[in-house]
């Protein structure tokens, strides 16, 4: 994997299986990011591909989900928030999906918050900040998220089988969480994220689409 950026998952994954010696199981993983590099290569950068991605996330996901009964653990419901007030990282196509979504559906974004949001720092500033600071711009009263059918893939594809009151960093939060990782949805995720031009905070990215001038 030498100068391909992967995500945490899908490293994990992989260190897991060539530490356990199971070779045929990582050949396999790393064949289904090969493939989903062709995939994603075929399509155009922009709003189009993310939601390609998105929709292909979303196939892989619940085809795992129905294969495989370790799923049943996975203790995440609607309304369970506490992963929206961590740090979320969006492609540029990811982005531009969610700049046009705000526009065509006029959908209302505070932009002060972003902007304050736009200067923090990586995973460990937002895991020490209160959660009134860190809560997403898209996350509602009702504890769902205004986005959802475009959510983007970091959180489209993020389960976690401990228990949900332990991802809550103002509750039991104690560093990390027990993931459930879908090994063909984190392979589209790192295809996405090395042929996207950029990669960044979600306040940073939309910010920049948002209000160019002042970025
Ligand atoms: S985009 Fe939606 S799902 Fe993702 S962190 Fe924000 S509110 Fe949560």
């Amino acid at each position: 994997m030498t100068n391909i950026l992967v995500t945490a998952a899908f490293a994990s994954a992989h260190n897991k299986l060539l530490d356990a010696g199971r070779e045929e199981e990582r050949h396999f993983l790393l064949s289904t990011l090969t493939t989903a590099f062709d995939e994603v290569e075929k399509r155009q950068p922009g709003a189009d591909r993310a939601r390609w991605v998105n929709n292909r996330i979303d196939q892989d996901v619940e085809r795992n989900f129905t294969n495989n009964p370790g799923s049943q653990q996975v203790s995440c419901k609607k309304g369970c928030s506490s992963c929206c007030r961590i740090l979320v990282h969006v492609t540029s196509d990811e982005a531009d999906l969610l700049a046009e979504k705000v526009a065509a559906e006029g959908i209302p974004v505070d932009i002060e918050t972003l902007r304050r949001q736009a200067t923090y720092g990586g995973e460990e500033d937002w895991v020490n900040r209160p959660n009134a600071e860190t809560s997403c711009i898209f996350l509602s009263n009702l504890g769902t998220c205004k986005i959802y059918n475009d959510r983007p893939s970091a959180c489209r594809k993020y389960f976690v089988v401990s228990p949900a009151i332990d991802c809550d960093k103002e509750g039991n939060f104690a560093g990390s969480v027990l993931v459930w990782s879908v090994p063909e949805a984190e392979a589209v995720a790192c295809a996405t994220l090395n042929l996207s031009t950029e990669t960044d905070s979600l306040p940073k990215m939309l910010l920049k689409r948002l209000m160019p001038a002042n970025t």
